[in-house]
C-alpha cells in the first residue's frame, strides 16, 4: 500500500469509529433519539467496538449514569473525580459500581441477543477481553487479505488514537472555562466550538445535556453538527427511519433530565 492509501485507511477508520460512537453508541443506543435499519445499527456498533469503546451495554450504562449524575459523586467521567480516575482507573475496575445496574438501566439493550453476548452477563473483565482484545484486535486480522500488514497496522493505530478521544472531549466539555452555556443546566456542561466542529458535533455538549432526547446537537446557525448532517442524508435515503429534532431556540429551552424512550 502506498502512503496515500494508508492515509485513507487511517482516516477511514477514525470516521467509522467516530460515527459508530457519536451516532451508534451515543445518540442511538444511549438516548434513542433516532431509529435505523438493524444492519446499519450493527455497522455503527462494530465501528465503536473496533474503536476500543467496549461493550454496547457497558458504554450505554455508564453514559446514562453520566447524564443522571452529571458532575456529581456518581459520575465516572466528571473532572472532579481526578485525572487518574477519569482517565483510566475507572476502566480498570473489576465490577460495575453499585449505582450502575445495566439489567435495570439498559432493559432495552438486553433484549438484543448480540448486545447480551457482548456484555458477558455483566462480567466486566471478561467483557473487556472479548470487546477490546478478541474483537477489536484479533478479529481485525480478517482484513489482512484486503489491507495487508501495513494497512491493518495503520487501522490499529487509528483505533488506538481514537480510543480516549470521546473521554477527553467529554472531560473538556465539562470544564466551564473552555466553552459557553446556551442553557441553564444543573451540571457544568458547556459548548466547545472546536470540539463541535472536529468531533462529529459532540462538542455542543451543553445543548446536548439540556435536551439529550434530540439527535441534533447544534442549535445556533454556526453550531454545525456533522453527525446530524449525515443522519439527515441517511433519513433522506430511508436508512434512518426516525430522527428526533428540536426547533426551539436556546433561550426557550429548559433543562430536562435524560429520558430513554
Ligand atoms: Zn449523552
Ligand atoms: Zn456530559
Amino acid at each position: 500500500m502506498d502512503n496515500i492509501s494508508l492515509l485513507y485507511v487511517f482516516f477511514g477508520f477514525v470516521l467509522w469509529h467516530g460515527l459508530g460512537t457519536s451516532i451508534g453508541y451515543h445518540r442511538l443506543l444511549s438516548h434513542r433519539s433516532l431509529a435505523c435499519r438493524k444492519w446499519l445499527e450493527y455497522f455503527l456498533v462494530f465501528g465503536a467496538i473496533f474503536g476500543f469503546q467496549g461493550s454496547p451495554i457497558w458504554w450505554t450504562s455508564i453514559h446514562r449514569s453520566h447524564h443522571k449524575h452529571s458532575d456529581k459523586e456518581f459520575d465516572l467521567h466528571a473532572p472532579s473525580q481526578g485525572f487518574r480516575f477519569w482517565n483510566y482507573d475507572w476502566f480498570l475496575q473489576k465490577t460495575y459500581p453499585s449505582f450502575i445496574i445495566p439489567k435495570e438501566q439498559c432493559v432495552d439493550l438486553y433484549k438484543d441477543p448480540l448486545y447480551r453476548f457482548l456484555e458477558c452477563d455483566g462480567d466486566w473483565p471478561k467483557a473487556q477481553w472479548l470487546n477490546f482484545f478478541w474483537i477489536a484486535v484479533v478479529a481485525r486480522m480478517v482484513l489482512l487479505p484486503v489491507l495487508g500488514w501495513q494497512g491493518v497496522l495503520v487501522s490499529l493505530l487509528a483505533s488506538v488514537f481514537f480510543f480516549q478521544m470521546p473521554l477527553v472531549f467529554n472531560y473538556v466539555c465539562h470544564i466551564p472555562k473552555y466553552g459557553y452555556k446556551s442553557y441553564k443546566t444543573t451540571d457544568d456542561s458547556v459548548n466547545v466550538w472546536w470540539i463541535g466542529l472536529i468531533w462529529f458535533g459532540e462538542g455542543w455538549h451543553n445543548n446536548h445535556h439540556a435536551e439529550p432526547g434530540t439527535a441534533n446537537m447544534g442549535r445556533r446557525p454556526f453550531e454545525i453538527d456533522p453527525s446530524w448532517i449525515i443522519l439527515k442524508c441517511l433519513k433522506a435515503i430511508g436508512l434512518v427511519t426516525r430522527l428526533d429534532d428540536s426547533k426551539k431556540m436556546p433561550q426557550e429551552r429548559v433543562p430536562v433530565a435524560v429520558t430513554v424512550k
